[in-house]
């Protein structure tokens, strides 16, 4: 059973990338959020669990978490295993999943860093504006309106939600990256992290997490690594 936990912060791509390893794989990409839903949908008694704490809009305890995790690793599935997006998000997390894939005779069998430097990310984070009549999105860099501050659909003014100003994308991004340094740090000691450079381009940063992956020792499926046709 291959664990492959991809890591990488808000901007880093983590998200396109997931769902293309996942069909290069041929194994389910499990995030936190689908987890918790899933459970809550079904009724479990886990899933009821984890809702009375967010409900009372609190973060539900790595504890309960980890459990979901087991119960999702144990559905037909996810035999060959399983891409975790968005868990662990702390060194805690992190412990707490290797004893649990420990208990189970398993491990994480790589965890794979979208590396993209802060400053970057701001930039990426950062650049978003929305219109005033509609909210459609731009992007100063990736996907900016034909005139500068207008909307090409309605022409109402562009502005930034606070959210998306530099300054706060600064603060929050300090917060994340604090974590995830905790997560790298926890791989690192474990011998399981690979960094792959963010800053290529969807097929690039594809290729380099297939690299990775095969240096870990995960096989990626017949074809060859991603791009390479
Ligand atoms: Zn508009």
């Amino acid at each position: 059973m291959n664990v492959v936990v991809l890591l990488g912060a808000p901007g880093a791509g983590k998200g396109t990338q997931a769902p293309l390893l996942a069909a290069r794989l041929g194994i389910p990409v499990v995030a936190t959020g689908d987890l918790f839903r899933s459970a809550v949908r079904d009724g479990t008694p886990l899933g009821m669990e984890a809702r009375r704490f967010m409900d009372a809009g609190q973060l539900v305890p790595d504890e309960i978490t980890v459990r979901l995790l087991l119960e999702r690793l144990a559905r037909p599935d996810a035999a060959a295993g399983v891409i975790l997006d968005g868990f662990p998000r702390t060194g805690v997390q992190a412990a707490a999943l290797d004893r649990a894939l420990a208990d189970r005779d398993a491990r994480v069998s790589a965890a794979v860093l979208v590396d993209v430097p802060s400053e970057e990310l701001i930039r990426r984070m950062s650049g978003r504006w929305i219109c005033r009549a509609a909210g459609h999105p731009y992007h100063e860099t990736s996907s900016p309106p034909r005139a500068a501050g207008v909307c090409d659909l309605d022409g109402s003014e562009l502005y930034q939600r606070p959210d998306d100003r530099p300054d706060t994308i600064r603060v929050r991004m300090d917060q994340q990256l604090g974590a995830l340094a905790e997560v790298i740090d926890h791989y690192r000691s474990s011998g399981a992290l690979r960094t792959v450079d963010g800053l290529q381009g969807i097929t690039q940063v594809a290729a380099a997490i297939d690299v990775a992956l095969t240096d870990a020792g995960v096989a990626v499926a017949a074809g060859g690594p991603a791009g390479v046709r």
